[in-house]
């Protein structure tokens, strides 16, 4: 059979039960597994055999859903995390450690951004942030001896910037290292980042791939297409033994395909433990049946909803890379060929003031720190994520004071524009 598409993937991939099986992925709720023979669990410690032994390491349900969002990404091998933070944490660690260097776009989202230059930095790992619109001269220019990863968003949030990511692998290459690219907000139904050159691609599994706002979680997915052993010396972590597995290394053993996701589980899920719960899993799993049905919905609305604020009176400027004036038009029509998502961020006329009354008024759109939810959310950065900060900072930071981000979930784009209009007539 040819390559399935990815609707049919997001329905079928990852499970296919047996004569006489559950249909549905069985949740496998049980913290172990029992074994016949002491030797037969010693084959599993030594990675010697593949099989379950404790879900804080791994977990049937989870697997199945890791190897569904693997099918979707065109990966080789992936594994969920308890939440998007451990994803992108796991993802970096799996490769860097005291001493090395990230190059990151400074476009991203804030936790993550938090994370990796308070967090990391910690840990003896430094970061230079460079823009997302970095020529490729500015992107060679930050990059050290030490450098062990390139980290960007596909579609930033809350920036909503649009990320070149041929580019970026390119220099990432140039360089001997891997691009790490935080796809969640266009889902690989809309971009599939490997196919531009990531190597590997992570997800908050919370925001559209679960999509109703039931299950914190994350992923990582491995595109199986790094060679770790052609820049030995860089990741000798993949490359020398591994003394804690009897000197597996783990390069050699699982090949291009297997090395990162193994590693990162044997090493990283057995000593940090962020896993997910195999019922999020479960959840999850419902989300992704229908991903390729919700996304084209959630665009349809943004769209509209983009269009909408453009032309009316009370609104500064609109952020979405679906209108012709936006900034990432251009590249989004490459990248982003059926559009993005549903996440539009707009400046209203008057500031912080006009936001709050705005958001008051609202009906449908419900404020919330959240985005990427079958129903409709709104935040203002500068009074609630972002409020720490004065509006000179926040206008620093390409945050003005009177910015909404606005979640388009899936209701119908006639009420939310209706909700909208509402609301705005509020500001008259
Ligand atoms: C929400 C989000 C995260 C963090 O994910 P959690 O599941 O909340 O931990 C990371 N990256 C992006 C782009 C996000 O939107």
């Amino acid at each position: 059979m040819s390559e399935q598409k990815i609707g049919t993937k997001c329905v079928q991939a990852g499970y296919t039960p047996k004569n006489g099986e559950p249909r549905q992925i069985p949740i496998i709720q049980s913290t172990t597994f029992k074994y016949d023979t002491s030797e037969d669990m010693g084959k599993l410690f030594d990675l010697e055999a593949s099989g379950y032994f404790y879900t804080r390491l791994q977990n049937p349900t989870n697997d199945y859903v890791a190897a569904k969002i693997a099918a979707l990404e065109g990966g080789t091998a992936a594994m969920l995390t308890s939440s998007g933070q451990a994803a992108n944490f796991f993802a970096l660690f799996n490769i860097c450690e005291c001493g090395s260097h990230i190059v990151a776009s400074s476009s991203i989202y804030g936790g993550t951004f938090n994370l990796i230059s308070v967090t990391m930095a910690k840990m003896g790992i430094e970061v230079t942030f460079v823009s997302p619109d970095s020529t490729d001269e500015e992107l060679d220019a930050a990059f050290r001896d030490n450098t062990r990863a390139v980290f960007g968003e596909t579609i930033a949030n809350p920036a909503l910037t649009v990320l070149d990511i041929e580019r970026f692998a390119a220099a990432a290459h140039r360089h001997g290292v891997p691009l790490v690219i935080d796809n969640t907000f266009p889902t690989p139904v809309n971009c599939r980042p490997i196919e531009w050159g990531a190597d590997i691609v992570t997800h908050s599994t919370t925001k559209y791939l679960d999509g109703h706002g039931a299950a914190v979680g994350g992923c990582i997915v491995d595109s199986g297409k790094f060679d770790w052993m052609a820049h030995a010396d860089k990741f000798p972590g993949l490359t020398t033994p591994d003394d804690s597995y009897h000197g597996i290394t783990y390069a050699e053993k699982f090949g291009k395909e297997g090395a990162f996701i193994t590693k990162c589980t044997a090493q990283l899920m057995r000593d940090f433990g962020c896993i997910q719960s195999p019922q999020n899993a479960f959840i999850l799993n419902l989300g992704l049946e229908s991903l390729h049905v919700r996304m084209p919905k959630h665009v349809e609305n943004g769209q509209a909803v983009a269009e909408f604020l453009e032309q009316h009176p009370m609104v500064e400027k609109v952020n979405y890379s679906g209108l012709k004036s936006d900034k990432y038009y251009t590249i989004a029509q490459k990248y982003l060929p059926n559009g993005g998502c549903g996440v539009v961020s707009f400046e209203l006329k008057g500031g912080r003031e006009a936001a709050g009354k705005f958001m008051k008024a609202l009906k449908l759109a419900a404020i919330e720190t959240h985005v990427a939810d079958a129903r409709t959310c709104c935040l203002n950065p500068a009074t609630s994520t972002h409020r720490q900060m004065t509006d000179e900072q926040l206008a620093a930071a390409g945050i003005p004071a009177g910015l909404i981000r606005l979640s388009c979930g899936l209701e119908d784009k006639e009420d939310l524009i209706a909700d909208l209009a509402q609301a705005l007539e509020v500001l008259k």
